[in-house]
């Protein structure tokens, strides 16, 4: 029998064994459920990343922190990727500051995986998973590349009182930027942070995070209203996320209050707050306090707490909304962002960190500083009261994020800084390869319009 040369190489490249890679992300457990105490952005990004990467060819594993006895101890995704939740400390919950001191176990751990599959690059996640690369860099020859997620330094700028652990996590930010093969920016802003807050040397290179564009995208909205049980007529504003004080629900819950009581019917008038919380934990004590402050201000009636949404759901709330609200004190990316602006929903959104890179003011939403709850409520209102811009707005989000912010495309280039990394890990003498040319449009630069 002949066969074809292309059916030869065909053949060989589908036998060709796939390159195993580690993604760590100690206390963001990728196989969670999203939305609950701790688990947000970080766990949807370690998750989507992970797959899309097995999805490009690489054999992916994830590694976490088992924090559930009923947790399983590896989950299969797909053939070629998969959550591991290694042993650190006793089973259950420990908040993300007290978990330092179980990082040496977790290396441990880590380890004896190390040693079976050779894991020649290690993507880290927040600063605890760098210190375990950096850990397991000492000892075995592999590349780090680091995502951030959250920035000590920007944290502890508006903490009175810096936790103990505060000098370490510094310490770790550092060192991790100026001896990683490459750290990963999800927004310019984040980039700049970087540069003036921590250290003038080491590599970035700025990557956005993604949304899943299967999922998140423009539904009819009556559909999703007659879905959630809204009326037509309602206006609604919407919040998606945690209950934490730093993301400013407080900010939102007044500024809707403004709105409410400067409304001649303020009937139709909805605030849906989507995010779970459990009673006796953290964000347990931000939900009753959010509830007791909506009740003070007398907008119990208008006010919706609808729990966590998967994100099977989660579309339907943000197509039924007519404005997002991220009134975040601070946000490295902020996925939620992206998420409603995919569903066509304009965002208002606070003026910080990677949301000025992902909300274009006057185009897909509008920016106002933060913790400022006149200037939310304008916004909101400007936007609930203009229904032939707002239709303006909701085209062009959802443009900005299939044009952008997929996970596909932000996977296609992860995957070409990892190959990158090993490629110039061989060849060394500090060789420094270019990123190659992606086949979709480049992050936007939409200049920002100024609010006025
Ligand atoms: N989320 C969810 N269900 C909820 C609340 C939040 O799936 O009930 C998801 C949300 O869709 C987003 C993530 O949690 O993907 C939050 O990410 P973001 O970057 O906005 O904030 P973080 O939690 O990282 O601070």
């Amino acid at each position: 029998m002949v066969i074809s040369p292309e059916k030869n190489v065909k053949s060989s490249i589908q036998k060709a064994p796939r390159q195993s890679i580690a993604l760590i992300s100690e206390h963001g457990d990728p196989a969670a459920e999203i939305g609950r105490e701790e688990a947000g952005g970080q766990n949807v990004y370690v998750r989507q990343v992970g797959e899309a990467l097995s999805r490009l060819g690489w054999q992916v594993d994830m590694f976490t922190r088992k924090a559930n006895p009923d947790d399983a101890t590896i989950v299969q995704h797909n053939p070629h990727c998969r959550t591991i939740r290694l042993k650190a400390g006793a089973e259950e919950f420990v908040p993300r500051d007290q978990l330092f001191e179980f990082m040496p176990e977790f290396v441990e751990s880590f380890l004896k995986y190390q040693a079976k599959q050779n894991y020649p690059l290690i993507h880290t996640n927040y600063w605890m998973s760098a210190w375990v690369g950096l850990e397991v860099q000492k000892t075995h020859n592999v590349e780090l590349i680091h995502t951030y997620h959250s920035l000590g330094a920007v944290k502890y700028q508006s903490v009175p009182n810096r936790p103990t652990i505060a000098e370490t996590r510094l310490a770790v930010e550092k060192q991790i930027l100026e001896q990683a093969r490459c750290i990963v920016a999800t927004s310019p802003q984040e980039e700049m942070m970087l540069r003036s807050l921590v250290s003038d040397a080491g590599r970035i290179e700025v990557i956005p995070c993604g949304t899943d564009l299967k999922r998140f995208h423009v539904i009819p909205k009556l559909d999703a209203r007659k879905e959630l049980g809204l009326k037509p007529t309602d206006e609604v504003v919407l919040y998606v996320g945690r209950f934490d004080p730093r993301k400013g629900i407080e900010t939102l819950v007044r500024a809707f209050a403004l709105i409410h009581h400067s409304s001649a019917d303020p009937s139709n008038l909805k605030l849906v707050i989507v995010g779970g919380s459990a009673a006796d934990k953290l964000d347990g004590d931000e939900r009753q306090r959010i509830e007791q402050l909506v009740a003070d201000l007398g907008i119990a009636e208008n006010v919706i707490f609808a729990g966590r949404v998967g994100h099977d759901r989660l579309p339907l709330y943000y197509t039924a909304a007519d404005v997002c609200a991220i009134p975040s004190h601070y946000e490295p990316f902020g996925l939620v962002a992206i998420e409603a602006m995919a569903c066509g929903t304009p965002v208002v959104a606070s003026d910080v960190g990677g949301l000025k890179f992902t909300v274009v003011p006057g185009e897909t939403g509008l920016l106002v500083p933060p913790q400022d709850t006149a200037a939310f409520a304008e916004a909101i209102g400007r936007i609930l009261d203009d229904e032939l811009w707002a239709r303006k707005l909701r085209k062009r989000a959802s443009e900005r994020v299939q044009q952008n912010f997929s996970w596909t495309g932000v996977s296609a280039q992860l995957s070409d800084l990892y190959r990158r990394s090993l490629a110039e890990s061989i060849m060394g003498d500090g060789v420094i390869l270019a990123p190659r040319k992606v086949a979709y449009s480049r992050v936007n630069t939409i200049p920002a319009k100024s609010l006025t």
